[in-house]
């Protein structure tokens, strides 16, 4: 199985239906579909499930902050909750090409210029943009030589381009997910360094934490592991994966399905979906 993975409607390089034959060809039984706050790529990957046998999780992976902290919950919903998310997910599709346009600003004044076609023009109506998309225009200028120096020169927080992304709390997000009948679990932990706020986040009603992730060592996972048993949370795992290109945080090492998930934490957690439901 295989909790955390992007499609074309963020910024992942595959199709939803690509991702599912992907998915299908690596072994994968169940697949969660989280793009950067949208789900416009879940119904045509539970489409293309059915026709090859997949299970799909429909779910998003929301940007959202914590004090000074940003932070991505991955929420996982009953397919019911789907048309429900449509004006939330309008207002954040509005607000991420906002974000890009200030970025694109500073990148003028930083004499790092970027077409606004070459950023804006690849997207679909329902694409949920992001800095990748600004990153690989920087690439294709000539601006940086590769995709992370883009994030180490420009992108990155604390670099000269970066614009914060101004998204619900961590409170709001989580209780978006539980209005909707899912569940809301941290992202990568480790690489947002959040083990310090975990207990607060597990105040605020988390469900569960992604210790089994790409960019986690196996000691970190187990770390993890460890810290969601003793706050009572569910433990999820993902790849997090992007198309396996090098332009994610996991630098294209994430494989589909490559996760380490132990078959009970992946058992609590699949029983724990269903009793939630949906709305
Ligand atoms: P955004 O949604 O605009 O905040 O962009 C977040 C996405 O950018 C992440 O999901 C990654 O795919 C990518 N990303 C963020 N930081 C880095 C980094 N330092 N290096 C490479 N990719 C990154
Ligand atoms: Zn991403
Ligand atoms: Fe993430
Ligand atoms: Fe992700």
């Amino acid at each position: 199985m295989d909790l955390h993975a992007h499609t074309n409607l963020s910024d992942g390089v595959l199709t939803p239906r690509a991702l599912v034959a992907a998915a299908a060809g690596a072994g994968v039984d169940v697949l969660a579909v989280t793009d950067h706050d949208t789900t416009a790529g879940v119904p045509e990957a539970l489409d293309a499930a059915a026709e090859v046998g997949l299970r799909v999780i429909p779910g998003m992976e929301i940007s959202a902050h914590h004090g000074e902290r940003d932070l991505h919950l991955l929420a996982f919903f009953d397919r019911s909750a789907l048309e429900r998310l449509d004006g939330w997910q309008e207002a954040r599709r509005r607000s991420r090409r906002a974000r890009l346009e200030e970025i694109l600003t500073r990148l003028d004044a930083l004499g790092a210029p970027v077409d606004r076609e070459a950023v804006f023009g690849g997207l679909g109506p329902r694409q949920s943009a992001g800095r990748p998309h600004v990153a690989r225009a920087l690439v294709a200028a000539g601006h940086v030589p590769d995709f992370p120096a883009a994030f180490d020169r420009f992108l990155a927080k604390g670099q000269p381009a970066y614009v914060a992304d101004r998204g619900p709390t961590a409170a709001e997000a989580i209780a978006l997910v539980h209005d909707l009948g899912g569940l809301a679990v941290v992202a990568h932990p480790r690489y947002d360094d959040l083990d310090a706020v975990l207990e607060e986040l597990a105040a605020l009603g988390l469900d569960g934490i992604e210790a089994y992730h790409a960019s986690h060592e196996p000691a970190e996972a187990a770390h993890f592991d460890r810290r969601a048993r003793g706050l009572g949370l569910l433990v999820t795992g993902g790849s997090d994966y992007h198309g396996g290109s090098p332009d994610d945080p996991t630098g294209g090492a994430a494989r589909l399905g490559d996760v380490a998930l132990p078959p009970e934490d992946w058992a609590r957690f699949d029983a724990a979906l269903a009793s939630r439901g949906g709305p």
